[in-house]
């Protein structure tokens, strides 16, 4: 698949070349450990076994790396799984990382449980400020790290402008960038050396598979991230490597509706008097609007508001959902709602992670807008 087709194409036919067998137009789930071969070492696909490398799971990292424009794709058992061998391969005691001051609650916790144990050090600074980034590094410092839109606030980070901070400082700038996904923002072409997903969310896209991925366009740390990979062992497996192939086939067409039934959702919700804030990139009040309509295509699917009232309230618009379903995770085509502070997000209580008590999280899926509008209305009240 040539690099030249336009987004759309490649991640309907990027990796998925007919099985030379059968001619199958999908490729197979090759449900299998091991691989038979012609003589000692005489391996016939490359394959010998399935935690190195299967082709299912190739096939999704070939479309991975075409769709984030990249050299090499990764596939993993989950997106933590991804982030810790990314973590383990750039990383060696005394090392030290600077993380967003928003950011999923489960990198954080990484971070501040898992990591940091091994001698690697860590800083809170707002991603969105490149200044307060650069101010953050210390002579120790490896990596920069950011989620842009961040989880569960919608921050906006400049990613080019990281990019600079980042080469300036010879770091290495990582973006998660699950909530984007590589069809409203590609990190790699503003600079970026590596971007994580949750494949788990958007890529998938069916609330049906728990997957993660690393991208990169370096020749070097991708030898040495596939080296880790099998050295370490969380791989994605071939079922699963199969749903989010399936899922990602129709990422575009998903990602405009998702961005488009948002937009609607943030306009009523902005209008609402029971709503105190917003949080949305694309509302002009956004204080990262102007750069997330740079980088980015759509807005995206994500919705974070307060309600007055303070956590109680929260909570009780939560529990009145009808249409929405309560519950953690996103990037689903059906629409979820959840309470960060307890949910998602409790593993950042105390810490310079933690999120606003008052905060209503949304992940707002491709159903009707019409219907997602009255659910949303019936539970304010
Ligand atoms: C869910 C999520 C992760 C973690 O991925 P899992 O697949 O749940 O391990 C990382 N980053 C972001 C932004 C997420 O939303």
């Amino acid at each position: 698949m040539s690099d030249q087709h336009s987004f759309e194409t490649l991640a309907i036919h990027a990796g998925n070349t007919a099985d030379p067998l059968t001619g199958a137009v999908v490729p197979p789930i090759y449900q299998v450990s091991t691989y038979k071969q012609d003589g000692v070492g005489g391996l016939r696909g490359g394959y010998e076994y399935s935690r190195s490398a299967n082709p299912t799971r190739t096939a999704l990292e070939e479309n991975l790396a075409a769709l984030e424009g990249g050299s090499l794709g990764l596939a993993f058992a989950s997106g933590l799984a991804a982030e810790d061998c990314l973590l383990r391969t750039l990383l060696s005691p005394g090392d030290h990382v600077v993380i967003p001051n928003d950011a999923y609650g489960g990198t954080f916790r990484l971070f501040a449980k898992v990591v940091s144990r091994w001698g690697v050090t860590f800083s809170v600074a707002n991603s969105s400020d490149p200044a307060a980034v650069r101010a953050a590094l210390t002579p120790k410092t490896k990596v920069i790290w950011v989620e842009t839109p961040s989880n569960p606030l919608l921050g906006i980070s400049d990613i080019e402008a990281l990019a600079g901070v980042a080469r300036a400082a010879g770091v290495r700038l990582v973006v998660d960038n699950t909530f984007a996904s590589p069809y409203l923002q590609q990190p790699l072409a503003l600079g970026a050396d590596v971007v994580v997903h949750s494949t788990t969310k958007y890529m998938g896209g069916h609330s049906d598979v728990v997957g993660g991925a690393l991208i990169v366009n370096d020749a070097a740390l991708g030898e040495e991230l596939t080296y880790h990979q099998n050295a370490m062992g969380a791989v994605a497996g071939p079922f699963d490597a199969w749903l989010v192939l399936r899922g990602i086939k129709t990422l575009a067409v998903r990602m405009d509706r998702h961005s488009e039934n948002a937009t609607r959702v943030a306009d009523m919700l902005s209008r609402h008097p029971r709503v105190s804030q917003v949080l949305y990139p694309g509302l002009p009040e956004h204080p990262g609007h102007e750069t997330a309509a740079k980088q980015m295509k759509a807005f995206g699917g994500m919705v974070s508001f307060r309600v007055e009232g303070g956590e109680e309230a929260a909570v009780e618009v939560c529990n009145r959902a009808k249409l929405f379903t309560l519950g953690e995770s996103l990037g689903g085509v059906e629409s979820l709602i959840e309470h960060p502070g307890r949910m998602t997000h409790a593993s950042a209580a105390g810490s310079a992670l933690e999120v606003p008590a008052d905060l209503v999280r949304l992940s707002v899926g491709i159903e009707s807008g019409d219907d997602l509008l009255a659910d949303l209305k019936q539970m304010l009240g």
